[in-house]
């Protein structure tokens, strides 16, 4: 089978990032998605939200798709989320499956300072998404399929802002991940 492997902090998951997981799935041909929540982000200081709590909102928000699961195998580690480490986990564990790893355009900018970065590169191959801000710029030796996609001006920082300033993110992230958010009183200041 062929696996998309959609990374991320997903504080919160939102439309961009269910979006790059179904536009990957139809024109890379997937067979499914896996959304990988990182449980020590690398490139984050700290993340705002619990790890088990973020684990529950990708969860959330990928509940009605068939096609879309959660893989805890970022949990399994104590140390750093290193996307390495979990590729090369990933295909011990899998070797009849062949893995993409999704990324957007600001993502894609600075895989060349990832951790093993050049080994990554042989490790997988890359669907890659244009992000309003950034330039779409493919590091060398990294192998990239652009996947299409409308522009999409949504990140979980503004959500995070959003919810701070009391504002509507309805429609902004799937409803159950919206109401576990408000359940658990999460950005608020
Ligand atoms: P934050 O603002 O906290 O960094 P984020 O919206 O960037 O959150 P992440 O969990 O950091 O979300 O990103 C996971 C992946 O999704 C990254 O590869 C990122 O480039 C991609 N991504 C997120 N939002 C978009 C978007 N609107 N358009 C394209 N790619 C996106
Ligand atoms: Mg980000």
């Amino acid at each position: 089978m062929k696996i998309g492997l959609m990374g991320g902090t997903f504080d919160p998951p939102h439309i961009g990032h269910l979006l790059i997981a179904e536009q990957a799935k139809e024109q890379l041909q997937l067979d499914a998605v896996w959304f990988l929540p990182a449980k020590l982000p690398p490139h984050k200081q700290s993340t705002v939200t619990s790890a088990a709590k973020r684990l529950e909102l990708v969860r959330a928000a990928v509940r009605d798709n068939q096609d879309f699961s959660v893989s805890e195998i970022e949990f399994e580690r104590e140390t750093k989320s290193y996307t390495f480490d979990t590729i090369r986990e990933l295909k011990r564990r899998y070797p009849e499956h062949a893995f993409f790893f999704l990324i957007g355009a600001d993502s894609l900018v600075s895989l060349g300072t990832w951790h093993r970065s050049e080994e990554l590169y042989k490790e997988i191959e890359f669907g890659a998404v244009a992000r309003p801000g950034s330039r779409y710029l493919i590091p060398e030796g990294a192998r990239v399929t652009a996947v299409d996609m409308p522009l999409l001006e949504v990140s979980s920082t503004d959500i995070r802002q959003r919810v701070a300033r009391g504002r509507s993110i309805r429609y902004l992230v799937p409803e159950p991940v919206r109401q576990l958010i408000e359940e658990w009183n999460l950005y608020a200041t």
